[in-house]
């Protein structure tokens, strides 16, 4: 916890401590302006949930996520970001300053930086979350040169299901895709390049039912959901690839989401209220990298410092 002590007010709340709130934080903080960083049920953001990270440059030998997340909440509260573990419950952008309500307590600033990222969707078995971080993973990016030589079960039909598992046929011996369709929803360039991809084998009508191994992934069963026969796959390894909720339900009716309910930017990290800004993964579904929210983290920092300047130059005046 920061040494300061949380004030009522701030120049600027950022909402989020993945690795976009926590880079906002540095920034923001850095540029002494005053900062609170409200952190969310998931402090540190997915990367908690991870072990090692490859491919977040600055670290040839890769880093434990929490390790790293832990590492960027420092590097914030150095600067003098205060760090509160709590969750936004309501916020109030209507007018500035700006509202927002946790569930102890109620602070208002000049601008909001939204980090609140989004999860990705899950099975919903309970063999599922036994497995996270041992053979069951949700991003082929992060996780995929772990499964060399590997038998891989990817489930999903859309484009993200399509892309992991042509990347993942260049570590996997096999890389089977179960759908519960008989049909995928992914781009056509995408689909004709998996469907005539030796390496990949489609498994259609068919859904996961369970998956066992001892220590780590083993098998993977599936369910066809015509027949309701139940067939089980080798495998040592489950991406799966079935979307993301962006985490945005607090912010309906108080800032422009989009049909999935990403936030949608106005002009660089701004949305269509001034003085709210977004970065990193929930208004992001193209990228979803730790580096590349980071990135977007810097980018609202710098455009909240600019924005704040103009205000209050234009006040002075
Ligand atoms: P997130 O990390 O999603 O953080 C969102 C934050 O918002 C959380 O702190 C949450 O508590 C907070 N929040 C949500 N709602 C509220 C609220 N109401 N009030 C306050 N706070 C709130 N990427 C890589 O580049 N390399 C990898 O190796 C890698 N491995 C991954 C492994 C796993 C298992 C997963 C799930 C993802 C992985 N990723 C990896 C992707 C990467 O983690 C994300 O792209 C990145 O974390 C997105 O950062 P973010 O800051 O936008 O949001
Ligand atoms: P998506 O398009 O929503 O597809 C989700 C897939 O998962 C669908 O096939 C869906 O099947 C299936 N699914 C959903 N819930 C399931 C469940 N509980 N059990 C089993 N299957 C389930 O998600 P996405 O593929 O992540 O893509 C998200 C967005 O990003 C899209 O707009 C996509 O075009 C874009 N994207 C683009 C690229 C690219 O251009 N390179 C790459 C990745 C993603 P149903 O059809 O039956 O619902």
């Amino acid at each position: 916890m920061a040494e300061n002590s949380p004030q009522k007010h701030y120049d600027v709340i950022i909402i989020g401590s993945g690795p976009a709130g926590y880079t906002a934080g540095v920034y923001t903080s850095r540029a002494k302006l005053s900062v609170l960083v409200v952190t969310g049920t998931l402090p540190g953001g997915q990367l908690m949930t991870t072990s090692e990270v490859e491919n977040y440059p600055g670290f040839p030998s890769g880093i434990f996520g929490p390790e790293l997340m832990m590492n960027m909440r420092q590097q914030a509260e150095r600067f003098g970001a205060v760090v509160v573990d709590d969750e936004v419950t309501q916020v109030d952008f209507k007018k500035r300053p700006f509202k927002v309500t946790t569930h102890s307590e109620s602070y208002d600033s000049d601008a909001v930086i939204v980090c609140t990222g989004a999860s990705p969707r899950k099975l919903g078995l309970k063999s599922e979350q036994q497995f996270g971080g041992r053979g069951v993973s949700y991003c082929a990016t992060c996780d995929g040169p772990f499964f060399k030589g590997e038998d891989i079960v990817v489930v999903g039909g859309g484009d993200t299901a399509v892309e992991e598992a042509t990347f993942l046929t260049k570590f996997g011996k096999s890389v089977k895709v179960v759908h519960r369709r008989d049909t995928l929803s992914a781009s056509k360039i995408m689909q004709e390049k998996a469907l005539n991809n030796p390496k990949i084998e489609f498994v259609w009508n068919n859904v996961v039912s369970d998956i066992k191994g001892d220590k780590k992934v083993g098998t993977v069963l599936v369910k066809d959901l015509k027949s309701g026969k139940e067939t089980t796959l080798k495998a040592g390894g489950l991406f799966v690839a079935i979307g993301h909720e962006p985490n945005t339900s607090i912010f309906k009716g108080q800032i422009d989401l989009d049909d999935k309910g990403y936030i949608t930017l106005k002009e660089h990290t701004r949305t269509n209220v001034e003085g709210v800004f977004a970065a990193g993964d929930v208004h992001d579904h193209r990228y979803r990298q730790a580096v590349t929210a980071a990135g977007f983290g810097c980018m609202a920092a710098i455009d909240v410092e600019r924005w704040l300047s103009e205000k209050r130059a234009n006040v002075r005046r």
